[in-house]
């Protein structure tokens, strides 16, 4: 178990969890510092922020998870210690979420012209007020019975190549980069080990201010984990991490806290943040 985790969803984006609960839990656990991230949405942290309040032994790091796509990938960014308040970004972030519904209506008429028709009402229904993303589309074909699984949903329809696809407002990952430390929030890649050609990719991103990596990420094993720490020493990026929960019922979901990185990293995120 680790004491950190900087990586984690609540149902304002396609957690299933509240707020609320989300830190009830990782209050249980024992976590002592946490990020909630989710999907270009920041409307969970005040409640997990006032959550907290009764744990004290508990720190919430206000976060994000901003969703890029660049050619055959997408690149997911984290940014820690934002300023979420700022109307500006609050505006960009609304945007993000009008486009997200322009995108899933996008998807669902794919999804009808391959034979699979959803109601667009439960579509919203299953994401409820805050971002709108392909794991409720998937919740919607597991309860018509097209996919047997939100895995089958990704792997044969949703994924990034998939037939059902859809690509949102080409922002790049340098602009989410630059938007993040726009809020005085420090940068980092989620989940690097997606990207294809990520040297490459890195390099970009380290010129427009990336500070960060994620290393210590519950879906790697101990190789993947071990090349992504040397390659962020080599780009003299902090190695971040943690589990990308979201309270799925989905078999072997790493619980929060299963892994995360180390408190040095808290402490040089946190001299990096407001700058
Ligand atoms: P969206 O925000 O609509 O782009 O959906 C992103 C979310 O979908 C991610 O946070 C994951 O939870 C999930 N996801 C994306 N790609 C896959 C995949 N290939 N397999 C399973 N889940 C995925
Ligand atoms: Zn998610
Ligand atoms: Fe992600
Ligand atoms: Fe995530």
């Amino acid at each position: 178990m680790a004491e950190i985790d900087l990586h984690l969803h609540t149902n304002q984006s396609d957690g299933r969890l509240t707020p609320a609960e989300l830190i009830t839990l990782v209050a249980e656990r024992g976590l002592k510092v946490v990020a909630v991230t989710d999907h270009d949405i920041t409307d969970g942290l005040e409640p997990a922020m006032a959550a907290a309040a009764s744990h004290p032994q508990l720190t919430i790091i206000p976060g994000v998870e901003l969703s890029t796509d660049i050619p055959g990938n997408e690149v997911h960014m984290l940014g820690y210690y934002i300023r979420y308040e700022d109307p500006s970004f609050q505006a960009t972030l609304a945007r993000f979420r009008d486009v997200r519904i322009g995108r899933a209506q996008e998807m669902v008429k794919r999804l009808a012209d391959m034979g699979m028709p959803l109601e667009w009402e439960r579509v919203q229904e299953i994401a409820g007020e805050g971002a709108i993303g392909r794991p409720h589309i998937a919740q919607a074909l597991i309860e018509k019975g097209y996919v047997g699984g939100r895995q089958e949903a990704f792997d044969k329809y949703l994924g990034r190549n998939g037939p059902a696809y859809s690509e949102r407002e080409k922002i790049t990952p340098e602009e989410a980069v630059r938007l993040v430390a726009s809020v005085g929030g420090v940068p980092v890649m989620a989940h690097p080990g997606y990207t294809d050609d990520l040297e490459n990719v890195l390099t970009g991103l380290v010129a427009a201010g990336l500070k960060g990596m994620e290393v210590h990420y519950a879906q790697y094993d101990e190789k993947a984990r071990a090349e992504l720490a040397e390659i962020a020493e080599r780009y003299g990026l902090i190695p971040c991490g943690g589990t990308d929960y979201h309270a799925t019922d989905v078999e072997g979901e790493h619980l929060p806290g299963e892994i995360g990185p180390p408190m040095e990293t808290v402490e040089r995120l946190k001299a990096l943040a407001g700058g």
